[in-house]
């Protein structure tokens, strides 16, 4: 066992807790961080940074099978555009490591201490981290707690084979033929659409009277009107292309399930998410 102390310690590299932990360090307070997986959290690694490349990806394959469509004012053409979804991923990894070593970097030159591990408190000031090399104590007068959210997992549509969290979704190495994406807030829409340009049928499924509900109504409503056109504009010539977009009701399990029979290979659950601390933080 090995022990340490410092004067503040924040608990999460993400947003969060990396821009804390960095300009404390700046300011010359002796700082310890702790991440359980990689610097840069839910944003940089499985959120904002991944699905905005996955969204640039698919808006670019999108806008070449539009040209081989013969839909190019600019008279632009292309003939049988394809993607590949694993290179692209490749591509969005690159992109999302390049970010990591940044983060790492920001708190290297900030002096701040880079403990990789799960914490756990064993009291108020202390904290303890099983590390690769064993275990950590670190024993802290502050302790910033910047944990963040995770996917919440519905109980009637466990993760697991073809129910995947929108972390999973980010890693698809093929895009599924149908994809029904289950809660229609912002992550939802934007993974959903990104599919539906790449050549998936979606299918959104919002518990609520309509999409992106904690939204204003007139925002929703244009979400509402650019979801089915994003959505349906690459199926547009096949007999299930109503089926692109839905705006269900949704209640319990069961119904969910008689929903999305037979449309779904892949159920992508955007239902929202839930906080990290629910997996515990010890006493
Ligand atoms: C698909 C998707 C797209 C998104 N797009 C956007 C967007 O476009 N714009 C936007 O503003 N937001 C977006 N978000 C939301 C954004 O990612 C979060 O708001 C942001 O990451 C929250 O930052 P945070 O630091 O609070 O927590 P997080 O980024 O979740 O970081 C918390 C960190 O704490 C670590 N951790 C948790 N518990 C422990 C523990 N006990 N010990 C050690 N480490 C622990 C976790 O591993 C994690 O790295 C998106 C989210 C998703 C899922």
């Amino acid at each position: 066992m090995k022990a340490m102390s410092c004067k503040l310690l924040v608990i999460g590299a993400g947003p969060g807790g990396y821009v804390c932990a960095t300009r404390a360090g700046q300011r010359g307070i002796d700082t310890v961080i702790v991440e359980a997986e990689r610097p840069g959290g839910t944003c940089l690694n499985v959120g904002c940074i991944p699905s905005k490349a996955l969204i640039h990806a698919a808006d670019e394959y999108d806008k070449v099978v539009r040209f081989a469509a013969g839909d190019s004012a600019l008279g632009i053409s292309a003939a049988d555009p394809r993607i590949d979804l694993a290179k692209t991923m490749r591509w969005k990894d690159e992109i999302v490591g390049r970010l990591n070593g940044g983060v790492a970097g920001l708190l290297k030159n900030a002096a701040v201490k880079v403990v990789q591990g799960w914490a756990q408190f064993r009291d108020g000031k202390t904290v303890e981290v099983e590390t690769e090399t064993g275990l950590q104590v670190i024993h802290a007068e502050q302790v910033v707690i910047a944990t963040g959210a995770r996917p919440v997992e519905l109980s009637a549509l466990p993760f697991g084979g073809r129910v995947i969290s929108s972390t999973e979704a980010l890693a698809l190495r093929q895009v599924p033929d149908r994809l029904v994406v289950v809660g229609g807030g912002y992550i939802g829409l934007e993974l959903g659409t990104a599919f539906a340009k790449m050549g998936s049928q979606v299918t959104i499924v919002e518990a609520l009277p309509r999409i992106m509900p904690q939204y204003d109504a007139a925002r929703s409503d244009t979400a509402g009107r650019d979801a089915p056109a994003a959505a349906r504009r690459r199926r547009a010539d096949e007999r299930e292309s109503d089926r692109a977009y839905a705006l269900g009701r949704w209640s319990d399990g069961r119904n969910l399930r008689r929903t999305t029979q037979g449309s779904g290979r892949r159920q992508d659950s955007c239902r929202g998410r839930t906080r990290s601390t629910d997996r515990g933080l010890g006493s």
